[in-house]
C-alpha cells in the first residue's frame, strides 16, 4: 500500500510508492567520460569570465590571473541584474517588481577534471567559507532579502558547464519555499510545543536511526520522512541557528566532511547521479526569524516531474527514504561496476 506522507516543515505531501520500490541499481546510468575541453572556469582562462568578485589566491598574484583555489565571478548570463532601482508596478490586477538581484558563480577549483566528491576535505571547507564570505558581503545591499546558495550537477540537474561550481543568487523578495517553511510547519510546531521542528527532527532521526545517513560532531545527514526525490538527503546543523553565516570554523570542518561524504555515497551507489543542492537559511534585511533553522537539501534528479506533481504539488517517490538511507549507509565503498 502506498503511503502519503506529510513533510512537517512545509506541509507538502509526498506519495511514497513502496511497491514500485526502486533500488539504487534501478537508477544507475553509465557515467559519461569526462573529456577536457577548453572551459572558462579553468585555471589560465580567467579572462574568459566576467571580472572576479572575490578569490582565495596566493599572495602576490593578481586578480583575474592564475594562483587562486576558489574564485567567485558574476554569472555571464544572470537570472537577475545587479544594476537599477527596485521598482514595483501594477497593470490592472497584475503586479511586478524589477528583476534586481545578484547572480554569482563560485568556481570550486581551477582544475577541470575533478568532481565535487574528489575534492580534499580542506577544499570543501574553503568552498563553504566562500559561501559565508559572499553571503556576508551580499547582504550589505539592502535591496536583497534572501541569499540562495545552490549547486547544480549533471545535465538533468541543470548544469550547463561541467567544471564543478556552485551558484549564489540574491533576490529582492523572500522566496515562497522559505516563507512556507517559516510560516507553516515551523510556526505551528513552535506554537504547539514551544520547540523547533528541525531540532526535534534531529532528535527523532538520531533515536530512530532508520533514515540516518551519516553524522558528525555538528551535523546530521538523513533521508527526510517525506522525501520528494529518491535518495533525497537533508543535512541539518545540530546546534539551533537561524542564519547560515553564524557557522563557526569548527562547524565548517564538520560540514565539509558530511557534505562530501553524502555526495561520495550518492556517487558510489548511483554512479554519478544528477542532483541539486540548496541551502535554506533565514532571510536577510527583514524581520528576524530566530526560530528558523538553516539546513542543506540534496535532491538527486532521478525521477521526472509530470502532470500529477505540477497539478497537485504532491511528489511521487518510488524509493522509501528508509530504503534509500540503508543503501547510503552501506554505500561508503565504491560499488563494483559490471563490465
Ligand atoms: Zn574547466
Ligand atoms: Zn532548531
Ligand atoms: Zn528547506
Amino acid at each position: 500500500m502506498p503511503e502519503i506522507r506529510c513533510n512537517p516543515v512545509t506541509d507538502q505531501w509526498v506519495v511514497i510508492a513502496a511497491e514500485r520500490a526502486k533500488r539504487p541499481q534501478d537508477f544507475r546510468v553509465p557515467r559519461e567520460e569526462r573529456k577536457y575541453t577548453a572551459c572558462p572556469f579553468c585555471g589560465g582562462h580567467e579572462e574568459e569570465t566576467p571580472p572576479e568578485i572575490w578569490a582565495y589566491r596566493t599572495k602576490g598574484t593578481d586578480k583575474n590571473t592564475p594562483g587562486w583555489w576558489v574564485r567567485t565571478v558574476p554569472n555571464k548570463f544572470p537570472a537577475l541584474r545587479i544594476e537599477g532601482m527596485l521598482n514595483e508596478r501594477s497593470e490592472g490586477v497584475y503586479q511586478a517588481i524589477s528583476g534586481i538581484g545578484a547572480h554569482e558563480v563560485i568556481i570550486e577549483t581551477p582544475r577541470h577534471q575533478i568532481e565535487f566528491q574528489e575534492h580534499p576535505v580542506e577544499q570543501v571547507e574553503e568552498i563553504i567559507r566562500m559561501w559565508r564570505d559572499r553571503s556576508l558581503d551580499l547582504r550589505r545591499d539592502h535591496r536583497f532579502k534572501y541569499i540562495q546558495i545552490f549547486k547544480n550537477h549533471g545535465l538533468e540537474g541543470g548544469a550547463s558547464i561541467e567544471h564543478t561550481h556552485c551558484q549564489i543568487i540574491a533576490t529582492p523578495r523572500v522566496p515562497k519555499s522559505v516563507e512556507e517553511e517559516i510560516n507553516q510547519g515551523m510556526a505551528r510546531h513552535q506554537e504547539e510545543t514551544g520547540r523547533c521542528i528541525f531540532c526535534d527532527m534531529v532528535e527523532e532521526e538520531r533515536k530512530s536511526g532508520q533514515r540516518l545517513v551519516v553524522e558528525s560532531d555538528h551535523f546530521l545527514a538523513f533521508c527526510p520522512w517525506a522525501s520528494r526525490f529518491p535518495f533525497e538527503i537533508w543535512i541539518i546543523p545540530r546546534r539551533h541557528q537561524d542564519d547560515f553565516v553564524g557557522i563557526s570554523d569548527n562547524e565548517i570542518k564538520s560540514l565539509a566532511w558530511v557534505f562530501r561524504e553524502c555526495i561520495q555515497r550518492l556517487t558510489n551507489i548511483l554512479d554519478d547521479p544528477p542532483y541539486n543542492m540548496v541551502l535554506h537559511t533565514a532571510p536577510v534585511n527583514s524581520e528576524s526569524h530566530p526560530g528558523y533553522h538553516w539546513h542543506i537539501e540534496i535532491l538527486p534528479r532521478l525521477t521526472k516531474l509530470a502532470g500529477f506533481e505540477f497539478g497537485t504539488n504532491y511528489y511521487i517517490n518510488p524509493t522509501p527514504p528508509e530504503m534509500a538511507a540503508k543503501a547510503l549507509r552501506e554505500g561508503h565503498q565504491p560499488v563494483v561496476r559490471p563490465h
